[in-house]
């Protein structure tokens, strides 16, 4: 999922990070200035990200909804799917960096054995979700195949990153090898207070390395999506005051016949606009919690959860 093809990182390499040096950021669009510029929340309202950024409500009457009027409505079906892929990727990357540190390099020869025989685990805990919030049996089958495709597929990833690492270096220690191997924190915690955002956010994915961050999403792609790791990357800067230029969303699916996930990288500079339009959600957002002004209703309600409320 947070591996990337030699052609991204050449991509990278060549092409992104060289533009985000020569692109210079505006100082009172960083993170770090977050107590003397408009990155000072207008209201002391906590917020998450993913509300921040979720477009999907044309005139966000959802968040009045949700805020407000105090409505909860059950998650969709897509979204228990997204919510299990993610946990399956949450457990998975710190359970394999757990067998090596635990058991030591020794491990390594059967650890795509040792880390499919943790599926069962998993598929148990998702049918405990889909169970309680997924109606059709049919939907309920397809997910738990495609969180086998998916833990199939990130475990040969895993695998296949290590045994390039361990074939290269003789004398490698543990913490070594994850670094290399798995450069990446996986639902890493941050506290986003300082932006008026909840103080216990997990952002999907940074890489260490490179100092980006990753947002994984299993619906199709919209121009919004940017919005989240660019939160996660104003959270980053306030908190550890160290710049962060590149965001990455990863669209994961799962075509029909097709015998594993199909994997699609969308790498972007986190410029002055997607930083100001992140700030202008959010003011916004927090705005009409705060005078509880209804923003009204949206033109093609679909298969919105909210529609029940919004006739
Ligand atoms: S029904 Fe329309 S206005 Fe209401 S929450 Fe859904 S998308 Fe927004």
């Amino acid at each position: 999922m947070y591996f990337f093809s030699e052609e991204e990182r050449k991509y990278l390499l060549k092409k992104l990070i060289p533009k985000a040096r020569e692109k210079e950021i505006a100082d009172e669009l960083r993170g770090w200035n977050w107590h003397s510029t408009e990155l000072s929340p207008p209201h002391d309202i906590i917020l998450p990200v993913w509300e921040i950024g979720d477009r999907y409500c044309e005139t966000g009457r959802d968040v009045y909804l949700r805020h407000v009027k105090k409505i909860s409505v059950p998650p969709s079906e897509e979204m228990v799917a997204g919510r299990i892929y993610h946990e399956a990727i949450a457990e998975l990357y710190p359970m394999a960096k757990r067998l090596i540190y635990t058991n030591g390099l020794g491990i390594c020869t059967d650890l795509a054995e040792v880390l499919m025989e943790r599926l069962p685990e998993a598929i148990v805990e998702a049918e405990e979700q889909l169970a309680s919030s997924v109606g059709s049996r049919d939907a309920a089958r397809e997910i738990g195949e495609n969180l086998k495709k998916l833990w199939a597929f990130e475990v040969s990833r895993i695998v296949s990153s290590i045994y390039a690492y361990l074939g290269k270096y003789r004398y490698l220690s543990e913490d070594s090898l994850i670094n290399h191997a798995l450069p990446f924190v996986v639902e890493h915690k941050l506290d986003g207070q300082y932006l008026g955002l909840s103080s216990n956010l997990s952002a999907d994915a940074i890489n260490m390395g490179g100092m980006l961050i990753c947002d994984l999403k299993t619906g199709p792609k919209r121009d919004f999506h940017k919005l989240s790791a660019t939160g996660y990357a104003l959270v980053y800067e306030s908190l550890y005051e160290v710049p962060i230029n590149i965001g990455c969303t990863v669209y994961l699916s799962f075509p029909q016949n097709h015998p594993t996930p199909h994997i699609d990288r969308d790498f972007f500079l986190i410029t002055d606009e997607v930083r100001q339009w992140f700030i202008e959600e959010r003011d916004q957002k927090q705005d009409m919690i705060f005078y509880e002004k209804d923003p009204g209703r949206c033109q093609m309600q679909g298969s919105c959860r909210y529609r029940e409320h919004c006739r």
